[in-house]
């Protein structure tokens, strides 16, 4: 298990939704953020007074959302400045902005740097300008380009660019332009995701209407080998499913989720996971920020999980990551949940393999990552 401690702050506003999008998000408003920012300062100073929080230096800081570079450099300056005076930051802290390409140039961008940001994710999605239109993802492709040259400039070395796969009208060509384009630009991370149609999306009722819409598994399939296979060709290692980094630039703060380690997460909707206890804040603003300007926080589920939980959870994330897991863990897992004959299976049907007493996800496995984690659940 790991000691690490995080924090993620879910900025909840973007300009408009698009259209795959399922998170909890509002439109911007000058107004809005600022009552959101008053909000988000009392839950900090709240958790500061917190014995959970007291002698725990936090190694990663990670703005979310919605679109954190919607509100402005000053505004996440002063975010950030609220963390310090609430929380002990490791001088080594990793701090990310996700930031949409189209909301970010030098000047901004020099401030969140002096302000001691050390990384940036931008969501690119894809690098052709009729594919992000057929998302509604707003915003062009030279966007992107201009993003990432204006974070060079600004000093940022730390770049990650998150790109979808198996978006409508996309093709392996298309999707192996992308990567390469991507690569052009000489990202240190690029994390990859399937697209998945999200209930209440306009996307899920675009593809009611026209079930051609529908993210073709197969082709997928290949879109995702074609990116193993082009990346690490280009010094990429692929360390958990979905993602790529070039040596040292792995995520610190997404590998606390695959590892359990412990992290507290700010913000409307924001989950986060401490001692054992899994706990969440309620996805509405509104009633977020009632409930913080009558000085309570606004955790809406938590759950103490057993020993069993919490070793299930170390097995279904850490499968997830390219090194796996100890053999000796999945094998107390599935004593705990009867899942002996399940393994065995996972193992003869060569989706699961081993070495070195640890036990992970195969080449063919990778490709079926979520029916192993649901076998194992
Ligand atoms: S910018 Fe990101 S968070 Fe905002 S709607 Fe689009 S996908 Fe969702």
């Amino acid at each position: 298990m790991n000691a690490a401690f995080g924090l993620y702050l879910h900025i909840p506003f973007c300009r408009q939704r698009c259209h795959f999008c399922a998170f909890y998000l509002e439109l911007h408003r000058d107004a809005a953020a600022e009552n959101f920012l008053r909000a988000l300062h009392t839950e900090l100073r709240l958790y500061a007074a917190k014995k959970m929080t007291a002698g725990r230096p936090l190694r990663s800081v990670y703005f979310g959302g919605g679109t954190p570079t919607v509100l402005s450099a000053g505004q996440l300056t002063r975010i950030l400045s609220a963390v310090r005076e609430s929380f002990d930051v490791d001088r080594d802290c990793e701090i990310t902005v996700e930031a949409h390409p189209a909301t970010v140039g030098v000047p901004d961008l020099s401030a969140l740097r002096r302000a001691g940001v050390t990384r940036l994710s931008f969501g690119a999605e894809s690098m052709h300008d009729d594919e992000l239109v057929r998302i509604g993802r707003p915003g062009a492709t030279a966007d992107t380009v201009e993003a990432v040259v204006a974070a060079r400039t600004a000093g940022f070395t730390n770049i990650n660019l998150d790109l979808m796969y198996g978006l409508p009208g996309q093709t392996l060509e298309s999707w192996q332009r992308t990567l390469s384009a991507c690569c052009d630009l000489s990202a240190t991370h690029l994390s990859c995701y399937a697209l998945t149609v999200e209930d209440g999306t306009r996307l899920a009722h675009d593809v009611r209407r026209e079930p051609s819409r529908a993210p073709d598994e197969v082709l997928q399939v290949e879109m995702d080998q074609a990116a193993r296979r082009m990346l690490t060709a280009v010094g990429y290692a692929r360390y958990e499913i979905s993602n790529y980094a070039k040596p040292g630039f792995e995520c610190r703060h997404n590998l606390l989720y695959w590892t359990q380690g412990h992290y507290l997460g700010l913000g409307p909707s924001a989950q986060s996971f401490v001692d054992g206890v899994r706990f969440g804040n309620i996805a509405n603003l509104a009633a977020y920020e009632s409930a913080l300007g009558e000085g309570r926080l606004p955790v809406q589920d938590r759950s103490v999980l057993t020993a069993e939980e919490r070793l299930r959870d170390a097995v279904i994330f850490g499968l997830r990551l390219e090194r796996g897991i100890p053999t000796l863990h999945l094998n107390h897992h599935a004593v705990n949940y009867g899942y002996e004959k399940v393994v065995t299976l996972l193992h003869t049907s060569n989706l699961l393999e081993e070495e070195d007493e640890c036990t992970r996800l195969s080449a063919q496995g990778q490709l079926h990552a979520d029916s192993v984690a649901e076998k194992l659940f």
